[in-house]
């Protein structure tokens, strides 16, 4: 049975790259129906906090990875599994594939002259029975990782050093936990962060001196931002979080994150989850860093806003609406409003004039509204609005004519009009707008702007 995992560590908000990574193995697990399994590494206990994890799983269920789902297991903890490291490095000391070593770091620069030569080995055949634990690397050869993502990766045995898996005080290293965990998790699949990709000649060692066969390995590729700099939480927007806070949808996010890499094989890049998995191949995964861009997410997420039905567009604008504005009255303008924002969290500017008293008026668009024949224009329009019938195509009309009157074609014209009612230059169409504030509020803005 294929069982992936997906491993992260507690100690901050949730990368998009990790959620291409829990992504990635989630489709596996669901193509073969086999198992995804959620373990915490929190045993950095400095860095880590409950809050983080709790975001990992709210962040998981809103791209779909549920825990209510039947291929869905854990979350295991890797702090419970401290007995089963313990056991396996007593293991590794015992078979002769490990030993305790109680140099410093001053030790070795001392005997080799230098800090970045690596271990010398001083401890390896001195029988000693306390101290950090190492793992005794082969002297020659090469350790061949076999990466579905990255084809056959050789590392040279002499450049690694005998390296440690667990500290004086007996608590193991990341290396060491994270193959233990594994193993005990019966993992088939290794799917993760290329940044990894050094850890795994170590890792694969390892597994090999506990007598077990290693898993399969695939390193998915960095993303890096338009600069081509790997992505940074000091520098890029990172957080899944901060996608679901602005509005992204999240089949638009699980659509974009899974191309991140991978590609659907067809001309076409706009893919439900549902098609998406019996296509994914982790061998059809590019090497190459991918570019998370931005603009082309928003691009997606348009797509997807403007294919949902209407009733439930509606449904899910709910959460970007003030308790106190008229449902109705939204529900009669949410269409136009479908057609023109990217994200959920443009709705407000585009509908917040139907419901407050006055306007937010936005200075620049006043400033850029309120100049020739401006006033002409409201005073010419304010007067028909006491009589014109507030269709659409009648309060367009009206305007065309006190355009007309002023030598300016209609565009021109809407704009002081657009500002008066809506605060800004761009948003709705301009008279379904006023038909759905209706005359009164709407010749009380114009009759405020002149003022
Ligand atoms: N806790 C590690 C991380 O978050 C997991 C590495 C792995 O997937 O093996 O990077």
């Amino acid at each position: 049975m294929i069982r992936v995992r997906f491993a992260p560590s507690p100690t901050g908000m949730f990368h998009v790259g990790g959620a291409r990574s829990a992504l990635f193995n989630w489709a596996l697990a669901e193509q073969a129906d086999g198992r995804f399994v959620l373990r915490i590494e929190d045993t950095d206990a400095a860095r880590n906090r409950p809050e983080w994890t709790e975001g990992i799983i709210s962040a998981l269920a809103w791209i779909g990875i549920s825990e209510k789902s039947p291929i869905f297991e854990g979350p295991y903890f890797q702090s419970s599994y401290a007995e089963q490291h313990r056991e396996a490095v007593a293991k590794l000391a015992a078979d002769g594939r490990a030993y305790y070593c109680t140099c410093t770091r001053e030790d070795v620069k001392a005997r080799t002259g230098s800090e970045h030569q690596g271990y010398d080995g001083f401890c390896r055949d001195r029988g000693l029975t306390e101290g950090a634990v190492r793992f005794r690397t082969p002297d020659e050869g090469v350790t061949v990782v076999e990466d579905l993502v990255r084809g056959t990766v050789e590392f040279p045995n002499n450049a690694m050093e005998d390296f440690v898996i667990a500290r004086g005080d007996g608590s193991p290293l990341f290396v060491l936990a994270n193959v233990v965990d594994d193993v005990e998790m019966r993992i088939s699949h290794v799917v993760r962060a290329e940044e990894h990709l050094s850890n795994t000649p170590k890792q694969q060692l390892l597994w090999e001196a506990l007598g077990l066969t290693p898993p399969v390995w695939a390193h998915v590729p960095v993303i890096v931002n338009e600069k081509r700099q790997k992505l940074s939480k000091r520098r890029d927007k990172v957080a899944l979080e901060s996608y679901r806070d602005e509005g992204y949808l999240p089949e638009a996010m699980v659509n974009y994150l899974m191309l991140l890499g991978w590609g659907t094989g067809e001309d076409r890049e706009i893919m439900p989850w549902s098609e998406m998995v019996p296509r994914f191949r982790l061998e059809d995964v590019n090497p190459s860093s991918a570019f998370f861009d931005e603009k082309k997410l928003r691009a997606f997420n348009g797509e997807y806003i403007r294919a949902l039905p209407l009733e439930e567009f509606v449904a899910r604008s709910e959460p970007w609406l003030e308790p106190g504005w008229d449902r109705e009255t939204y529900a009669r303008v949410a269409e136009l409003v479908q057609t023109r924002i990217a994200v959920l969290s443009e709705i407000r500017d585009n509908v917040d004039f139907l419901f407050l008293d006055e306007p937010v008026f936005d200075q620049a668009s006043w400033d850029k509204a309120m100049k020739t024949s401006a006033a002409e224009i409201l005073t010419g329009y304010l007067a028909r609005l006491e009589t014109v019938a507030t269709d659409p195509n009648s309060l367009k009309t009206a305007l065309e004519e006190v355009g007309a009157e002023h030598g300016l074609k209609l565009g021109k014209a809407q704009a002081p009009v657009r500002v008066a009612i809506t605060g800004r230059t761009v948003g709705l169409p301009l008279f379904e707008s006023i038909e759905v504030l209706g005359r009164e509020r709407s010749a009380a803005r114009i009759r405020a702007a002149l003022a």
